[in-house]
């Protein structure tokens, strides 16, 4: 390792990073332990063919403090936490998520898992056949979690609209989705419907093909979704998208997607501040999954579709009209906010 991990723990406020191997299956992951505080911690488990190891541990770290602020901006009562899974070809997918459900079982609640990159309702289904503490992708959970992402994706570009130009005007916006996967493909689908032109790029050339064709909306060549003019472009797919170089590609007014850690660095926050591209924060935007999940584990409620649109769309908009007030980026708003009440939850225990 080229970093030196203890010393990034503690400059991080993380409690605990466990680096896991299974003989058997050939799994090797990581689980990082942001913050556990307020009694339990939520995380996906992310799937991911990673550089090197050090590449793993980082994103471990970086979606797990993510989380953390998302728990708080969202007013949940729990921390954050990540499981990186390293793909590779000797990892037999089934036993290794069986055995990532014995390891979160023996945590005792202390870590709840739920979907992420590469992990769906068929590796979920996996995880639950040894431990209690994921989001069961059965009717016996919360249901249908990439919907309520959407949900409240959707809520966050309208909520961002408003704060704009004092209105949604659906008809008159280009929106560009970039990935049509289980987020980006709902997300398409609603603004579409709403009446917006819809633009959308994807890796998959069959389902972009395919979905095009169904939705009526127009396809982008994946290398050329930053540079389309529209009102706003929204991120669906993997994150760190947003860096020097692409941030002055933008042809946008606001950037606002699912996908986590989309700046490469919180720099980039204020270089889309800057260049006066209204940037809405992931970990603001994207909790929608996270709000359905601990509801249904926490309070045993399937929150409505509604509702956590309703919620996001606060959360957004006091984020949106903090930044107007202050003249800081929504970006650092955000950070500061999640990092305030993070410390007043501290203070309180
Ligand atoms: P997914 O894997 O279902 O979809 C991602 C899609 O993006 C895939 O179809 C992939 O082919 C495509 N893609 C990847 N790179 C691309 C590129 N450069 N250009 C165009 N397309 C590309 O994932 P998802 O569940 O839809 O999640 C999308 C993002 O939202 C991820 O970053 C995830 O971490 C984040 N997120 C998801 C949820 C959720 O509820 N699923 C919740 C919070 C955050």
């Amino acid at each position: 390792m080229s970093f030196e991990l203890l010393d990034q723990l503690a400059r991080e406020g993380f409690e605990e990073m466990v680096a896991l191997h299974d003989r058997r299956s050939g799994l090797r992951a990581f689980l990082a332990i942001h913050d556990s505080g307020p009694g339990r911690a939520f995380g996906g488990i992310r799937r991911w063919s990673y550089y090197d190891e050090e590449a793993a541990l980082r994103d471990c770290m970086r979606l797990a403090r993510a989380m953390t602020y998302k728990c708080a901006l969202a007013r949940i009562p729990a921390g954050g936490a990540k499981m990186v899974l390293l793909d590779r070809p000797e990892l037999h997918v089934e036993n290794a998520y069986r055995h990532l459900g014995e390891v979160v079982e023996r945590l005792g609640g202390r870590y709840y898992a739920g979907p992420d990159v590469g992990t769906n309702s068929a590796e979920l289904a996996l995880v639950s056949e040894r431990t209690r503490y994921v989001t069961d992708p059965g009717p016996d959970g919360p249901g249908e979690l990439s919907e309520s992402t959407a949900a409240g994706v959707v809520a966050g570009i309208a909520a961002a609209l408003r704060h704009l130009d004092g209105g949604e005007e659906w008809s008159k916006r280009t929106i560009v989705v970039q990935g049509l996967g289980e987020v980006g493909s709902r997300v398409a689908l609603t603004l579409r419907g709403y009446g917006a032109r819809v633009l959308a790029s994807e890796l998959d050339f069959d389902r972009a093909e395919l979905f095009a064709k169904q939705a009526g909306i127009e396809r982008v060549d994946p290398t050329q979704e930053l540079e389309m003019p529209c009102d706003v472009f929204s991120p669906c797919a993997l994150g760190g998208i947003l860096h020097d170089l692409s941030v002055l590609r933008l042809r946008c007014r606001v950037v606002a997607g699912a996908a986590n850690n989309v700046l490469a660095s919180p720099e980039h926050g204020e270089a889309l501040h800057e260049r006066g591209v209204l940037y809405v924060p992931d970990y603001a935007i994207n909790s929608g999954a996270l709000m359905r999940g601990s509801r249904f584990h926490l309070d045993g409620v399937r929150e409505p579709l509604e509702r956590i649109a309703a919620r996001v769309g606060a959360v957004v908009e006091d984020i949106l009209a903090q930044s107007r007030e202050q003249g800081l980026s929504p970006a650092c708003v955000a950070a500061r906010e999640a990092e305030m009440l993070v410390e007043r939850r501290c203070l309180e225990r």
